[in-house]
């Protein structure tokens, strides 16, 4: 990997992770392969113990995955990362992995709906608590929000949808003052217009669902590590990474695998064993497909994106643009500092009239279509309140930074006057 971190990240997009050797083939290959075979049952049983490193059942690690993973890991400057099935299995992963019953997490209130879901209903009923705090909040309320048994914080560097810009290097320092590390979903931005290590973070997740495929063709998640949290130094606080692990013979991951492997060793060992989250390799291999051209769709993405906030931000029939690049924007001073290329190709705005106006003006688009879907090659439009956010009632909703006009528009990578064009044509008709 040492060759990828000292080339453009441009270079890394098209070349990091696999370098093939003589004679072998130059893209990735799918390995579509359930198991892989030993000469020895000895060495097997190394394997299973993590004595030896290599492959042997696909649902733990599987190669393409691993050179998919190893280019995030570059694009990253992270020192480890592993693939997942989906978005929600990183998250719930990243947090998992250092927080059990009895711990508790503080996470900033605007993060992507599916995110709050795990996180305040379905880990909480594992026993994680959760405080969630708004991330503009004062530094009272940030420090009110850690308590003793706090593992971790998590924020999103860009939120989903509501388009906030996570101040990392406030967030890193309470964290670290703490005793804990930093998670950030790095989605939106992706390493070509954001890198939250630079700026503190230590663990950063993805939904490689959005950009990173960015074809709408499959879903799946990433785990990367900076390997820069001293795990060891808060022992007490992280016994999962610090003491044996009795389900692979004693093991202490920090120990055996130092800090910059730790944290994704145990996470592939343990939880991806136990729970099974792996992306098929079939997937990992579209994924780097898409990968090899990020920083090419990111730039168009980010043009048609800061093109739609400001036509919209002057038209009469809206009544407000959220869009971090946009000189009017409140959160324009740090995504300046932050995401200076840009920021993503989401842009959110209220139609005025409310709900209904907002209904009309979807139906009326033609190229944006109404999708699920964020970060796509194609430009798509969803209403939040009707779709991702249903689940939270207003006050939630509000927290989560989304009012009910709120209509989310993922610029894709068409033409820009084409989007502009049909982006009024659907206005003049509501
Ligand atoms: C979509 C999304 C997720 C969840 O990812 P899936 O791949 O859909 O499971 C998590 N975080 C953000 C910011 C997202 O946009």
């Amino acid at each position: 990997m040492s060759q990828d971190t000292e080339v453009s990240l441009e270079t890394v997009c098209v070349q990091g992770g696999y370098r093939p050797q003589n004679g072998e083939p130059r893209q990735v290959p799918i390995i579509q392969s359930t198991t892989f075979k030993y000469d020895t049952s000895e060495f097997m049983g190394k394997l299973f113990d993590l004595e030896e490193s290599g492959y042997f059942y696909t649902r733990l690690q599987n190669p393409t995955n691993d050179h998919v993973a190893g280019k995030i890991a570059a694009l990253e400057g992270g020192t480890a990362a592993m693939l997942t099935s989906s978005g929600q299995a990183a998250s719930f992963y990243a947090v998992f992995n250092i927080a059990s019953a009895g711990d508790h997490v503080v996470a900033s209130s605007a993060i992507y709906g599916g995110t709050y879901n795990l996180f305040a209903v379905t880990m909480r009923r594992m026993g994680i608590s959760f405080t969630f705090v708004d991330p503009d909040c004062s530094d009272a309320e940030l420090e009110a929000a850690f308590t003793p048994q706090t593992k971790a914080v998590f924020g999103e560097t860009i939120a989903n949808p509501a388009l906030s810009v996570f101040d990392i290097e406030r967030f890193a320092k309470a964290a670290h003052d703490h005793g804990v590390p930093l998670i950030v979903d790095n989605t939106f931005p992706t390493p070509v217009n954001c890198r939250p290590f630079e700026w503190g973070a230590d663990i950063v997740t993805h939904s490689t669902t959005k950009y990173m495929d960015g074809h709408g063709a499959g879903v799946g998640g990433c785990i990367v590590d900076s390997g820069n949290f001293d795990w060891d130094a808060h022992a007490d606080r992280f016994p999962g990474l610090t003491t044996p692990d009795e389900s692979y013979h004693g093991v202490v991951y920090t120990e055996r695998f130092g800090l910059e492997g730790a944290f994704i060793t145990k996470a592939t060992a343990q939880l991806m064993r136990d729970f099974g989250s792996i992306q098929a390799p079939q997937n990992a291999f579209l994924l780097n497909l898409g990968l090899e051209s990020l920083h090419l769709r990111m730039a168009q993405h980010c043009r048609n994106g800061l093109a739609l906030a400001s036509f919209l931000s002057g038209h009469p029939k809206v009544a407000w643009v959220r869009y971090p690049s946009l000189p009017s924007d409140r959160y324009f001073e740090r995504a300046q500092k932050y995401l200076p290329q840009g920021s993503c190709g989401v842009v959110s705005f209220g139609v005025a009239g409310g709900r209904q106006a907002a209904e009309r003006f979807m139906k009326n688009l033609r190229l944006a279509q109404i999708a699920t879907h964020v970060a796509d090659a194609r430009t798509c439009v969803l209403h939040p309140a009707n779709a991702t956010h249903r689940q939270m009632n207003d006050e939630e909703l509000a927290a989560a930074g989304i009012t009910p006009d709120l209509v989310r528009l993922s610029c894709g990578i068409e033409g820009t006057q084409d989007l502009v064009d049909d982006v009024a044509q659907a206005l003049d008709a509501v």
